[in-house]
């Protein structure tokens, strides 16, 4: 008995999106859905309150970042990173790999793990398929995600092909090293890069053993949005119809419309949080930089279109003032703002999906955000 269950409620007649429901240990979540990111237990600026303020259901937490600080035995004590950071809806965790790889120099790949260093103080570490699994054991996440190697945009054929037969088999070790399959989930990722043998290779490995969820792995690192779009099109088609679909890495509100419409149901980024740091914000008419000079002394709302509690009651010259001076408010009004867009822009997918009119939404979405000029943001 898996603890983690996709219901499929509707698939859009207009483009194939699918609207469904997953359902966890703690609490179902509508899809598709985004999921803010939570690297060190929290997302950066945002209380757990807030979080559901906005209607998110489900979060995403760095298995790398929890095991180097406060380490897992302090949220194991704690009774589990629900208790640990006072969040009751449901949390995925992903597996350090992606951190490993990213975040780290000097690492030496091996059939047993990664050797590498701690990003942060030099020290010599090792993470391995079963020490992922232990670690998100005593986490206790609703889903985790299994131990994967994440190899870099571009990389040759006869690299990626060897690369994806390692993630399989540390898939299964994965898999045999879970303690808790009554109450978490493991999803296996997809890898392949943009070649559509391997994909199809690492998705009929992975879906042999059986796992509650997939992820789409290695996207969004580098490559051109049509080359993502190209992936998508012929990985999720290789993907079980009854189990969540999961694209990581990808934020960009017209990233999250295509992935939609291609038949993916969850989505997770930190560009939204990062950016509202950087003073940037997501409106409907497109990407704004709240702190540029010209807002000075525009008292309008960041989103004259956005009904969140930020567009209700703060001036685009106030959140200018505070990021320009630091002021840590600053921060929580726009990380608030930027989340609060992207979920919201998922309940007007799902609408649409329920609609069947993805695709007529899709183009008014584009037109409106900017995204059908010649020089448009990608964001
Ligand atoms: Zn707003």
């Amino acid at each position: 008995m898996t603890p983690i269950t996709y219901e499929l409620i509707k698939t859009c007649k207009q483009t194939g999106a699918r609207l469904g429901r997953v359902h966890t240990p703690h609490g179902s979540f509508d899809t598709p859905t985004f999921m803010p990111v939570g690297t060190l237990a929290t997302v950066k600026t945002m209380s757990p309150e807030e979080l559901q303020e906005m209607n998110a259901n489900i979060i995403l937490s760095n298995t790398y970042h929890l095991w180097l600080r406060p380490g897992e035995d302090i949220v194991r004590e704690a009774g589990g990173l629900h208790k640990f950071m006072n969040w009751d809806g449901a949390i995925l965790t992903d597996s350090g790999g992606f951190q490993v790889f990213s975040l780290s120099d000097m690492r030496e790949i091996k059939e047993e793990g990664v050797h590498f260093r701690n990003h942060l103080s030099g020290e010599k570490l090792f993470l391995s398929p079963e020490r992922a699994m232990e670690i998100q054991n005593a986490l206790g996440s609703d889903i985790m995600m299994a131990f994967d190697e994440c190899p870099p945009y571009p990389a040759t054929y006869d690299y990626m092909k060897s690369s994806v037969e390692r993630t399989s088999r540390w898939a299964e070790r994965c898999l045999e090293a879970h303690q808790r399959k009554d109450v978490q989930g493991l999803f296996g990722i997809i890898q392949g890069g943009e070649y559509e043998d391997l994909r199809k290779m690492s998705a009929q490995d992975l879906v042999s053993l059986d796992l509650p969820g997939y992820a789409i792995g290695g996207l969004s690192v580098g490559e051109p949005k049509d080359v993502m779009n190209r992936v998508l099109d012929f990985t999720t088609p290789l993907m079980p119809s009854n189990k969540p679909r999961y694209l990581m890495g990808v934020g960009s509100p017209d990233s999250l419309i295509d992935g939609a419409m291609r038949g993916i149901d969850m989505f997770d980024c930190v560009l939204p949080t990062r950016i509202a740091r950087n003073g940037t914000c997501m409106t409907s008419n497109g990407r704004l930089v709240v702190r540029n000079a010209k807002y000075a002394r525009d008292f309008g709302p960041i989103d004259e279109n956005c009904d969140c509690h930020v567009c209700k009651n703060y001036s685009r010259a106030y959140i200018r003032h505070l990021i320009k001076c630091n002021e840590t408010f600053g921060f929580r009004l726009t990380t608030y703002h930027n989340l609060y867009f992207l979920l919201k822009l998922m309940e007007q997918v799902r609408t649409a999906i329920a609609e069947d009119r993805l695709g007529d939404f899709k183009e008014e979405f584009f037109e409106q955000y900017g995204l059908n000029k010649p020089d448009a943001k990608n964001f």
